[in-house]
């Protein structure tokens, strides 16, 4: 039956003359959220462009489907987490809409490290909004070094990918109060050199829970870098194996994937299935297990990253 549609299908494109391009074609099938959001799909622009959706009473996710940005309402306008980059900026504001608040009333933008692909937006919906972008110093500066070096080396940035000018620092220990709601701060490097990480009260029917932002959950930069994220793996292990409900940066994350799976839009589905069950958000297993993939990801990455460098040395 279906070889016969597939065949008609694609008789019906050749008589039409229709291209289907394997960029447009959608993801192939059987393959998981992560393998086509972050793999076979990962330019697919259309495909990208995911419909927002409610996560707690004051969390949205509005953001395309690789890269989180997450939307907190409070009693006295919304904080943003990140902002994606373009071609998603539009779709972003757009979302923000749709789950029915007014971007305009954006305060805050916390970036949770200086990467394109989360800071991208930050300059258009702080003009739309006239909110606050917020960074730590060090990536505020990791930010703008990278952008010169690519304006010198002639790499851009392309009209869009322009880092935003630098606004408000953040540090360790900051408290961000806006209405009802309290934000604070920690520094976790080992992504950037200050990946700043948050944390807040996010709550379920009322209830109250442990939420947390992991600004940079993947090491780079060789051993140095890598060194900086297994402290800060360590220290979440030490200090945050309570959070209930982890924002994570990427619906899909290549270092460490989710444990079985449980990427957040994998989480949103078991949340549309079954809406008056436990909201599937709210895991402190599934936190602590990923931090236990992370932590043991990190050890190896230092030690390949270790044997890469003495090669280099001796060759
Ligand atoms: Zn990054």
């Amino acid at each position: 039956m279906t070889g016969t549609r597939i065949t008609t299908f694609a008789l019906a494109c050749l008589a039409t003359g229709a291209l289907v391009s394997a960029q447009t074609a959608g993801p192939a099938p059987g393959e998981t959220l992560s393998q086509s959001y972050r793999g076979s799909q990962a330019r697919n622009v259309e495909y990208q462009k995911i419909a927002p959706f409610k996560v707690m009473d004051n969390v949205y996710y509005v953001g395309p489907g690789s890269v989180s940005v997450w939307l907190v309402p409070t009693s006295a306008g919304l904080i943003l987490f990140d902002t994606a980059q373009e071609p998603y900026v539009d779709t972003v504001i757009e979302n923000i809409r749709k789950v029915g608040f007014d971007p305009k009333n954006i305060k805050y933008i916390l970036l949770t490290h200086g990467h394109l692909d989360h800071f991208g937006g930050a300059t258009k919906i702080q003009k739309l909004s006239g909110a606050r972008v917020a960074l730590t110093e060090t990536d505020w500066n990791f930010m703008a070094t990278q952008q010169a070096n690519a304006i010198k080396n002639g790499r851009g940035p392309k009209p869009g990918d322009e880092a935003p000018a630098k606004d408000m620092v953040i540090k360790e220990g900051d408290t961000i109060t806006l209405g009802d709601t309290k934000v604070k701060v920690y520094i976790l490097p080992g992504h950037t050199p200050g990946s700043p990480s948050y944390e807040l009260t996010v709550y379920d029917n009322k209830k109250p829970y442990k939420g947390f932002v992991f600004g940079g959950p993947g090491p780079r930069n060789g051993v140095e870098g890598g060194t900086e994220f297994l402290k800060s793996v360590e220290r979440l292990e030490k200090q945050f194996a309570d959070v209930q409900v982890a924002l994570n940066v990427h619906s899909f994350l290549n270092s460490y994937p989710y444990p079985n799976d449980m990427g957040i839009l994998e989480l949103r589905d078991i949340k549309a299935k079954n809406p008056n069950g436990p909201n599937p958000f709210i895991n402190n297993a599934l936190w602590r297990q990923w931090l236990k993939d992370a932590h043991a990801g990190a050890v190896k990455y230092i030690a390949e990253e270790k044997a890469k460098a003495q090669k280099g040395q001796t060759n």
